[in-house]
């Protein structure tokens, strides 16, 4: 398979089986955003539902928050976005197309036109902009939040006195978040609308080394339990000359994407930095008193920062597979059952002789367990297909044997494998196979 046609194939897939839509598709799309459709939707919140257990639900030193998308502006000059989050571009004078000057070679010729007239580099703000309220003066203007995390710090002296948390410990949340990216592309991994899984860790300054180091290991376990293959995931630590203005030390979680290794999550130390800031510019002390030194301390943060969206991404990249099977070409989403939108597609071998009403009846009996679906429609090889590219794990066929003896035919996506099991038995079976 040529690497570089396997986005363009795995686009398609999306589209056709209803994991993601071009946004606003009737009206031509709109550049790099997109729709999660039924099967995308599943697929994301049950990655979101995953990390929300194993970072908050499962944990005693971590709670979670839901915070505005829209901050008063003073959040975001304390934090330093308004005034360090950009990147240099220029402009071609020719077609007016725009890219990143520190990934281009301004030598060249303009990659969209073939001219070489560039504007001068300049800085240019990722945050997007907006007008609060009825008036569209200066005054009015405020920022999509470009990270989730400045609604964690802000409520920091909240969260840990009414949760009386005590150092270390974690605030976490999952939200969208907007960077005005001067070039997005590579379908979901770049795109100007986000939505980010991050947890802010809290601890002692002096202990940041060990907590950067279990949080890395943490997270990077966390990847693997989604069935990703661990060859293709890596962890990088960042260069002196990359690191963004508010952290000290930070390690990429990268995967090897068909369009090469990129960062699936950042994990960083960012020191005392945030709260250092929104206390001088607000004015409030958002310490921690640590009753053993008897004194106020202000925290250190070790933040682990997700994309789901990428990780929407790459679990999809990863289970996309294209095989040859009796002569014919098959496509399969080897995704793993806790994360596949459907875990057991229920198909009635043709539609007479009750078997109809058998497979609806077995739907029902998985349902609060399983996400059990049920389909009648065509022949059977053709929905096995369907459910093969949806990345349905099992099949259960009800056939004219069913109609004797109460068993089923159980197929397994993977390796198509065939079992029969009693009706009954499904829900042991099951809960058995998925643990
Ligand atoms: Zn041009």
């Amino acid at each position: 398979m040529v690497e570089n046609k396997v986005m363009d194939k795995l686009v398609s897939l999306c589209k056709r089986r209803g994991f993601i839509f071009q946004s606003s598709d009737i009206y031509g799309g709109l550049e790099s955003t997109y729709d999660y459709g039924p099967l995308g939707a599943e697929l994301k919140n049950n990655i979101k539902q995953l990390w929300w257990q194993d970072m908050v639900t499962s944990r005693p030193d971590v709670v979670g928050m839901d915070a505005s998308i829209l901050m008063n502006p003073k959040v975001w000059e304390a934090s330093g976005h308004l005034s360090e989050f950009h990147d240099p571009m220029v402009d071609c004078k020719n077609c007016k197309a725009r890219f990143r000057s520190d990934q281009m070679d301004l030598d060249n010729n303009c990659p969209n036109c073939g001219v070489q007239d560039w504007t001068e580099a300049r800085q240019f703000n990722l945050m997007l902009k907006t007008h609060y309220g009825p008036s569209e003066d200066s005054s009015s203007v405020i920022y999509l939040r470009p990270e989730t995390a400045q609604g964690i710090f802000v409520n920091f002296a909240n969260a840990q006195s009414t949760a009386r948390m005590k150092l270390p410990f974690g605030i976490a949340q999952i939200g969208k978040a907007f960077r005005n990216e001067i070039t997005t592309g590579n379908f979901l991994f770049r795109s100007r609308e986000f939505e980010q899984m991050e947890m802010e860790f809290f601890v002692k300054p002096d202990e940041t080394g060990e907590w950067l180091d279990y949080w890395t290991d943490a997270r990077m376990s966390w990847y693997k339990g989604l069935g990703i293959r661990e060859e293709r995931l890596k962890l990088r630590p960042h260069g002196d000359d990359e690191l963004a203005h508010y952290a000290a030390a930070c390690f990429d979680v990268e995967y090897q994407f068909p369009f090469g290794w990129s960062e699936l999550e950042g994990i960083a130390d960012r020191g005392t930095f945030d709260l250092d800031q929104h206390t001088e510019h607000s004015g409030k002390k958002l310490t921690w008193f640590d009753s053993k030194d008897n004194k106020h301390i202000t925290p250190a943060v070790v933040e682990a920062s997700a994309g789901v969206d990428r990780t929407v991404l790459t679990i999809l990249v990863d289970a996309y597979h294209e095989e040859e099977v009796k002569g014919e070409n098959r496509v399969v989403l080897r995704l793993s059952p806790k994360v596949a939108p459907t875990t057991v597609a229920v198909f009635p071998l043709v539609n007479r002789d009750g078997m109809p009403e058998i497979g609806e009846k077995i739907v029902e009996s998985l349902r609060n367990n399983f996400a059990a679906f049920f389909d009648a429609g065509g022949s059977i090889g053709r929905r096995y297909r369907r459910q093969d590219e949806a990345g349905t794990p099992y099949g259960v066929t009800v056939d004219s044997d069913t109609l004797e003896d109460q068993t089923v035919t159980v197929r397994e996506r993977d390796n198509m494998v065939q079992e029969r099991v009693a009706i009954d038995q499904l829900p042991s079976y099951f809960r058995e196979k998925i643990r």
